[in-house]
C-alpha cells in the first residue's frame, strides 16, 4: 500500500494504523446520519481496499458501546473518551470503520463528507453492507472478547436508527 497513515485515541492508549493505495484528498469520507456520529459530527473512513489495524496500548481503555440493533461495537477510549470507529466482528473476520480524525495527517482528507443514513435497512441488509463495504481490520493486543461484550451500557439507548453503516 502506498500510503500509510498513523493516529490515536487522545491519550495514545489506542492506536489507528491505515493502508491504502489513495492519497488522502482523494479519499470519500461519509457523514453517517445516526445519532451517535452526529453528536460526534463523525467523519467516517471506509473501504474494503485498505487496511486498517487496531491497537491496544492499554487494553483496559478499550470500551466498546453498543446501542440501537446492537450489531457493531463503537470504539471509544475509557481514558480519554475520543471515538475511534466501530468493529462488525464476525469470527475471525474484523471490518472497521474509522474515525478519520483520529489520524494525525487528518487535515489532509479534504472530501466533504457525504451524508449517509443507513436508518431504514433491516439488520440483515445493514451487515451485507458493512461486510461489503467496510475495511478488514486486524485488531492488536486488543482485550479478549471485548468484540463481543453486549452488557456494558444497562440501559442501553431505544433504537434510534442504529449504528453507523
Ligand atoms: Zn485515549
Amino acid at each position: 500500500m502506498r500510503f500509510v497513515h498513523h493516529g490515536q485515541c487522545h491519550c495514545g492508549s489506542i492506536t489507528v494504523e491505515l493502508r491504502t493505495g489513495r492519497a488522502p484528498q482523494a479519499q470519500v469520507l461519509g457523514a453517517c446520519q445516526c445519532s451517535f456520529c452526529r453528536k460526534h459530527n463523525a467523519r467516517a473512513f471506509s473501504d474494503p481496499g485498505s487496511q486498517v489495524a487496531l491497537r491496544a496500548i492499554d487494553p483496559s481503555h478499550v470500551h466498546p458501546y453498543r446501542f440501537g440493533l446492537g450489531t457493531v461495537d463503537v470504539i471509544l477510549c475509557r481514558n480519554c473518551g475520543v471515538y475511534v470507529g466501530m468493529l462488525l466482528t464476525d469470527g475471525d473476520e474484523v471490518l472497521s470503520v474509522v474515525n478519520i480524525d483520529t489520524l494525525d495527517e487528518r487535515a489532509q482528507f479534504t472530501a466533504t463528507p457525504a451524508a449517509r443514513d443507513y436508518s431504514a435497512e433491516s439488520t440483515d441488509e445493514r451487515i451485507a453492507r458493512r461486510k461489503a463495504k467496510w475495511t478488514p481490520t486486524t485488531l492488536l493486543n486488543w482485550p479478549l472478547r471485548a468484540a463481543q461484550h453486549r452488557d456494558i451500557m444497562p440501559n442501553t439507548p431505544k433504537p434510534d436508527g442504529g449504528p453507523h453503516g
